[in-house]
């Protein structure tokens, strides 16, 4: 492509960052980065009944977070700002009185009462609603007379007859008829811009090449065209991505669990996990591979590539994909991400290399980073809750017992300097390993049999992290201390 691609974000900030709305930027960002264009942040904030200052910020704050840099928008700038709609009124004005002046628009003066019963009327006579074309044709005296009498008037486009056809990149070939569109408002009566409009005339000024956004705005498309039309501009390409879905085919809502990305940010989960996620919501790559570095992304990015099925929001491959990304972090990136976590379930470890060794001897148990508080949990307690039927079967077993009764010798030996391997003090994971193969020969109790009870009364449960690792963290004082618990004292 030789054109300089500039492409938009253009979220309402009426709301915390929606995934549906994150996938929609992330999708552009990729677009832009892709072809070495430019990604605009553009706040459509022209509901000032639902816009707030918070909104705005959470929206940026949450973008920042992902790592999805605009390269013009507010507070940044740029040569077309400004990028708030409310601050660009007069440019949808003066765009509005050209249409006017070239009669491509006309002044409407009908009451809202007036359009509501045709509305009501239309329903219940199964006709197309839409506007009747009342004002289409006043004479100046007309107006005139009904400004007189202190109407109001909006401004209407004059819808031209016409098929109108959207070559979507990636809808395909879409052919809709003007006549099925009836002369719509561009300008309320208060002077405020629609929706239709307001984009249109940014999405020129902005010389914007590429629309890429969710396909709900499909039906908006042909309106938006006719616009450009009449405004004599390049019309731009457009790019209408499928809508997220929960598994139930349903869209996406708060009752399929986290849909805000600061929930997601919250919950522990990486932006890099979110990002991957959130590209192959409807775009795969052509290599089959799942997990996508930011710059294998950007690079692979294709409109050809981009699905027309909706995009099914998987939160168990989420889960796996975060998993991964968390298990690919160097030890201080784990510590960094985890222990803010482990800090608010108040498991404070001032020792840092014992902090850095309890966080990767659950690595491999967690998903995201709120997990590993759950995990790590036997390093803080006092006490083990073992509270699990089986679990409380099992350690009461005369094998689990007899298990016990051997381990604790072997680390009584161990601390008075009388094991074999070596005259430290200290359970190393190659020592634990080679006293439970003493205790399986001397016993012939072996597999699940002399390691679960073990495992059970370490950490209470019959899954988790390694044994071996977590009983070199915990050290021989604390592992004698949770065997005699569980040890059976003869009466
Ligand atoms: N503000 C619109 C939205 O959030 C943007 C529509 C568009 O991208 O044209 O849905």
């Amino acid at each position: 492509m030789s054109e300089k691609i500039r492409v938009r974000f253009a979220p309402s900030p009426t709301g915390m960052l929606h995934v549906g709305n994150a996938r929609t930027a992330v999708m552009n960002w990729l677009c832009a980065r892709h072809y070495g264009g430019d990604f605009i942040l553009r706040i459509e904030d022209t509901d000032t009944e639902r816009s707030t200052a918070e909104s705005e910020k959470s929206i940026m704050e949450q973008l920042q977070w992902l790592g999805l840099d605009w390269d013009e928008g507010p507070v940044k700038g740029g040569k077309y700002g400004p990028y708030r709609q409310s601050e660009r009124l007069k440019l949808y004005n003066e765009n509005a009185d050209t249409l006017l002046a070239e009669n491509k628009a006309y002044y409407c003066f009908c009451a809202k009462e007036e359009l509501q019963e045709q509305k009501e009327r239309a329903i219940r006579e199964k006709t197309t609603p839409g506007y009747n074309g009342k004002c289409r044709n006043l004479t100046e005296e007309e107006k005139d007379k009904l400004r007189g009498q202190g109407n109001a008037a909006a401004v209407r486009f004059r819808v031209p007859e016409e098929i109108i056809v959207l070559n979507d990149l990636v809808q395909g070939e879409i052919r809709f008829e003007s006549a099925v569109i009836s002369d719509f408002v561009i300008q309320r009566e208060d002077g405020s811009a629609t929706y239709n409009f307001a984009v249109v005339v940014d999405d020129l000024s902005m010389n914007i090449t590429h629309v890429i956004r969710g396909n709900d705005h499909v039906s908006n498309t042909p309106k938006q065209i006719l616009l450009y039309k009449a405004l004599r501009g390049k019309i731009p390409k457009f790019a209408h991505i499928p809508m997220i879905t929960g598994e139930d085919g349903a869209r996406l809502s708060k009752r399929h669990g986290h849909t805000s990305v600061a929930e997601f940010k919250d919950a522990g989960y990486m932006p890099e996990a979110l990002i991957n996620f959130m590209s192959l919501l409807s775009w795969s790559s052509e290599s089959g591979d799942e997990i996508l570095s930011v710059d294998r992304l950007i690079k692979e990015f294709d409109f050809s590539r981009i699905s027309r099925s909706p995009a099914v929001f998987d939160r168990t491959k989420l889960n796996w994909l975060n998993g991964k990304y968390i298990r690919s972090l160097d030890d201080k990136e784990l510590v960094d991400g985890a222990k803010p976590f482990l800090e608010k379930a108040d498991m404070i470890e001032n020792d840092s290399k014992r902090l850095e060794r309890i966080i990767s001897s659950v690595k491999d148990n967690v998903e995201t980073f709120s997990d590993f508080p759950k995990y790590a949990s036997i390093f803080f307690v006092d006490k083990i809750d073992i509270s699990g039927e089986k679990e409380r079967e099992l350690i009461k077993s005369a094998s689990s017992q007899k298990v016990y009764a051997k381990l604790l010798n072997q680390l009584s030996d161990l601390l008075n300097g009388k094991n074999p391997l070596t005259d430290k003090k200290i359970l190393t994971i190659d020592i634990f390993q080679a006293i439970m193969k003493k205790i399986q020969e001397e016993t012939g109790i072996k597999g699940k049999d002399l390691w679960m009870p073990v495992r059970v009364a370490m950490t209470g449960q019959m899954h988790g992290p390694e044994l071996p690792k977590i009983l070199e963290i915990l050290g021989v004082d604390r592992c004698k201390l949770l065997i005699n618990a569980v040890t059976v004292k003869e009466k």
